[in-house]
């Protein structure tokens, strides 16, 4: 992906929050902005990958207050697009029955949402790719919903095992490395790299409409 130094590929002059989806077939917004969706286990990096992302230091906390971290919530960027924040799932320490709880909502979401155009989903470097990141992979790709995959908190490897760590994690799950974006939310490298890919894929005519 080619970023041009120095021209920030998504600008943020204006950012809403809109409100959550707490249940499937529940609220949402109204339909009318192209939707990107940001998915990932329990802390794999996601609210830090969207401060870091619109440039705020506390924009994702809504998602973070009590009542709303098993919702979806749904921000507005501009008069351009909305981000969906999916709630992380596979939290470990809950149990089998809760722990499959995000399934419903999530998968009834990017099934029903007419304005979805794409998924950001996220994965940690220093992690093997979990059953739950394994059935959603295999969810979106059945879906056939553009995904665009990115390891997160690649500061904490030096530049050479961060790089293999990518390769070896993209293979492992059947990307070729050009597909995955490495991310740091501490750094912010991958930052603009993200934004031009979301820009891109919300350009893209909609998947649901193909074929
Ligand atoms: P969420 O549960 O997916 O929203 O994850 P958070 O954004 O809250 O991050 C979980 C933990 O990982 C926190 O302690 C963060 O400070 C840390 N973290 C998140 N992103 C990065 C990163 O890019 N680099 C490093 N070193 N730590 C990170």
């Amino acid at each position: 992906m080619t970023v041009v130094p120095g021209r920030d590929p998504l600008v943020i002059r204006d950012l809403t929050f809109l409100g959550g989806m707490a249940a499937p077939g529940g609220w949402r917004p109204a339909p009318g902005l192209p939707e990107v969706a940001f998915a990932g286990r329990s802390n794999v990096g996601k609210s830090s990958l969207l401060n870091r992302l619109v440039r705020r230091k506390a924009f994702a906390r809504v998602s973070r207050t009590p009542g709303r971290t098993r919702e979806i919530n749904f921000f507005q960027v501009n008069d351009q697009l909305v981000f969906a924040d999916l709630p992380g799932y596979g939290y470990a320490r809950v149990a089998h029955e809760q722990r499959e709880a995000w399934r419903p909502l999530i998968e009834g979401y990017l099934r029903a949402s007419v304005p979805l155009q794409g998924v950001v989903q996220l994965l940690d470097v220093r992690r093997e790719a979990s059953d739950d990141d394994r059935l959603m992979l295999e969810f979106l790709g059945d879906l056939g919903v553009p995904t665009i995959v990115v390891v997160t908190k690649v500061d904490k490897l030096n530049t050479r095992d961060g790089t293999q760590r990518v390769a070896e994690l993209s293979r492992s799950l059947g990307f070729t490395d050009d597909q995955v974006i490495s991310f740091s939310a501490v750094t912010g490298s991958g930052r603009d790299e993200l934004a031009e890919a979301i820009v891109s894929l919300i350009a893209q005519p909609s998947w649901r409409e193909e074929g």
